[in-house]
């Protein structure tokens, strides 16, 4: 659960030129410096507050040791809040095998030396749960919740996922429970949600209450003009706290300095779920938005590549509005995992920085810094630009706004004197940027280099020459004097986002870029296809390299990649079905419910994955799949990848995972194998070419010490 936090300062990444804050890495005590009456405690920024929530995360495993939790059980860290005189109230949530405990949470009492004083418990002391796996299915826990809905009428379980196993620990006697969300017409409407716990061995209602649901608000934005927010019950009122997207906040910065945009923060919160007047007159304008943008942003990314968020982890960042005063900027700082937005000038009429193509910009940003982690100067400061660029300009088109319909030029929306601040199409319209590629690339503004990276990916979509795109004209202006047509900007974005992912780095340059490019073609459309083909002549068109030759015939359909790449089959050549688990259970036979995609543990990739044992006393547990027709030809064999954990310590096996096909053992694994991540394991079946076999893992623990393995990506081929 501890997220690492940026150590050093972090350049925040811009959208223009001018000042980038730079945000120094803050600690509680800094972050909690300013003192406000109220109830004795300090007042905190989000930076602080998630500097003080680390801390308490880093502390949490000898805490639990020190209240005598017994070695199932896990504290989360939840808030933090720090008295005036330094003395700390941390309040944790307890897991119990990785289950979350209802009634499990408390606030552990420290005082300013971090000495801990005393601790208030929901339920006292080390839990004991009677019955390590569930009697009852989820299937009958949900039909047992469905039959016994109170708030609903005709309930039905939106889906079976949707009954999670917990420990109810409200009672004297923690048991395990299913909490199932049955929906149906009821108070709030025709789609009432209400929560059903029952005990997972009797099948007894031991809780029942009606869920508030995601609430959908109403808003007028400067830029986005009439939309759809969403927003979050709180207090009396509501507040822009989108719960369908990790969570994002917007605050209002109340002005607040760029170096610290949180430091004079304030929720926007109010009695009616109606916001802004579509105008600056009302500060929730800007505020609606980003909410908006950021939203938008967040489903592009999602429904595109699958990717949760900025970091994949299913956490929005907090975004500040109305920061600084006269500020014709927006930026994105990976030091506070937070983006800042000014209210523009006198330059731009005082539009706020708050346009769809900015709000995409600067939460692409995150991304890049989660995966290539470009440089922010020189070539590969260029290209982090450029990125930004480009999937800014995608989410414009994804939201299909008719306020702000998509088109590749930046921030056209913000009243800049020559009506944007950059074109893809032909960058160096504005008198600045490079639309060519140059050896002066690495010496310009990292704005100004972004063109030659702009340029290429708006010639691979759109190809050359004129074209009115979103009601803008735009021109396919070539440095070679090559015609050529595009391929389209979603196999475009595909090509950059998976060389983005897979093949950038912190230095990339634009050789190694268009290198980057060529090997995401390659693996999405196939080494000769036409998108390939493309890629070289879109380069080649801003003066890199040469083109390929030509491949001949029109555009390919996708061939098989690899797993885990945005489009195409995601598993080729797999006898198994579901290896990857990203469809539950399907396929497989379990004993216990070990296919999950419970964030306690991480999935290697998607976000299912097998769980296996993790007891601590003695236990069996068995996950297999029958028919699976083994090839005829070659080395057939099975991969899948294993991450062990284990309390265990010391090279003997006490707890074991075999690997059995058609009841014969061909591998074990054991506590000896725990490492850090996942491994990929192989296993030779040659034996078994042209079979039809049953593959089958079989864990089992002794009386003492967990080990946990898990399972993903398993594929027999
Ligand atoms: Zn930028």
């Amino acid at each position: 659960m501890n997220r690492k936090t940026a150590l050093a300062a972090a350049v925040a990444a811009a959208l223009t030129l001018g000042t980038a804050a730079l945000a120094t890495s803050q600690n509680v005590a800094q972050a909690s410096a300013a003192a406000q009456p109220g109830a004795g405690f300090q007042a905190m920024s989000t930076i602080g507050r998630q500097a003080a929530l680390d801390q308490a995360g880093k502390e949490a495993a000898e805490t639990a040791k020190a209240l005598g939790l017994g070695p199932d059980e896990r504290l989360v860290a939840k808030d933090v809040l720090v008295e005036n005189d330094g003395a700390r109230h941390v309040r944790y949530d307890r897991t119990y095998r990785g289950l979350p405990v209802v009634g499990g949470d408390l606030v552990v009492h420290r005082a300013k030396n971090g000495k801990l004083t005393s601790t208030t418990w929901a339920h006292d002391g080390a839990l004991k749960v009677a019955g390590a796996t569930p009697k009852l299915s989820t299937q009958d826990a949900s039909k047992a919740a469905e039959r016994s809905a109170k708030h609903v009428k005709q309930a039905r379980t939106t889906n079976l996922d949707s009954s999670q196993l917990v420990v109810w620990a409200v009672g004297k006697v923690p048991v395990l429970a299913y909490r199932s969300t049955v929906t149906g017409a009821g108070e709030a409407g025709a789609n009432t949600r209400e929560a059903v716990l029952v005990d997972a061995a009797s099948g007894a209602v031991l809780d029942q209450y009606e869920v508030n649901p995601e609430i959908s608000g109403t808003g007028n934005g400067v830029n986005v003009g009439q939309v759809t927010l969403e927003t979050s019950q709180g207090g009396s009122g509501y507040t822009l706290t989108d719960a369908l997207h990790g969570s994002t906040v917007v605050y209002d910065s109340y002005n607040s300095p760029q170096s610290n945009p949180a430091q004079n923060a304030r929720t926007f919160s109010k009695s009616t779920n109606s916001w802004g007047n579509g105008s600056t007159s009302s500060r929730e304008s800007a505020a609606v938005d980003a909410s908006y943008g950021l939203g938008k942003t967040w489903d592009y990314y999602k429904n595109t590549f699958n990717r949760s968020g900025i970091r994949n982890d299913g956490r929005g960042a907090p975004a500040y509005v109305h920061v600084d005063n006269q500020l014709l900027n927006a930026f994105y700082d990976d030091s506070c995992f937070c983006m800042s937005f000014g209210d523009g000038s006198s330059q731009n009429g005082n539009t706020p920085l708050t346009a769809l193509d900015v709000s995409g910009h600067e939460m692409s940003h995150g991304v890049t810094a989660a995966t290539a982690n470009l440089n922010y100067s020189g070539e590969s400061g260029g290209l982090n630009e450029a990125t930004s660029d480009i999937f800014g300009t995608m989410v414009e088109f994804y939201a299909n706004n008719t306020t702000d319909p998509g088109d590749y030029y930046i921030g056209e929306k913000l009243h800049m004197g020559n009506g944007y601040l950059r074109r893809m199409d032909n960058p160096a319209a504005d008198g600045n940027s490079l639309s060519c590629y140059s050896s002066r690339a690495g010496q310009v503004d990292v704005h100004y280099s972004s063109g030659i990276g702009n340029h290429f990916f708006y010639l691979t979509a759109e190809g050359t020459g004129a074209k009115t795109i979103g009601g803008l004209p735009h021109n396919g202006t070539p440095c070679n004097g090559d015609t050529f047509s595009g391929i389209g900007k979603d196999k475009a974005a595909a090509i950059w986002y998976r060389a983005l992912s897979t093949y950038m780095t912190s230095t990339t340059n634009y050789s190694s870029a268009r290198t980057a490019t060529l090997q995401a073609a390659a693996d999405l459309y196939g080494a000769n296809s036409q998108e390939r083909y493309i890629v070289s002549k879109a380069w080649a068109a801003v003066s890199l390299g040469t083109a390929l030759p030509d491949p001949g015939g029109s555009t390919s359909s996708p061939s098989p990649s690899p797993s885990g790449s945005p489009t195409g089959n995601p598993n080729p050549g797999n006898a198994l079905t579901n290896g990857d688990f990203e469809q539950g259970a399907t396929g497989w036979t379990q004993s216990a419910n070990d296919i999950t995609n419970s964030n306690q543990q991480t999935p290697h990739g998607g976000s299912w994955y097998a769980w296996m044992m993790g007891y601590g006393s003695a236990a069996t547990e068995t996950l297999s799949q029958n028919n699976i027709a083994v090839p005829a030809t070659g080395s057939p064999k099975l991969t899948f990848w294993l991450k062990v954990t284990t309390q265990e310590t010391g090279s003997t096996a006490y707890d074991t995972l075999k690997v059995n096909l058609n009841g014969t053992t061909v591998a074990t694994y054991s506590n000896a194998n725990a490492g850090a991540g996942y491994v990929q394991k192989t296993v030779d079946l040659s034996a078994y070419r042209g079979q039809t076999v049953n593959l089958q893992f079989a864990g089992q623990e002794d009386a003492y010490l967990s080990t946990l393995f898990l399972i993903d990506d398993v594929s027999v081929g």
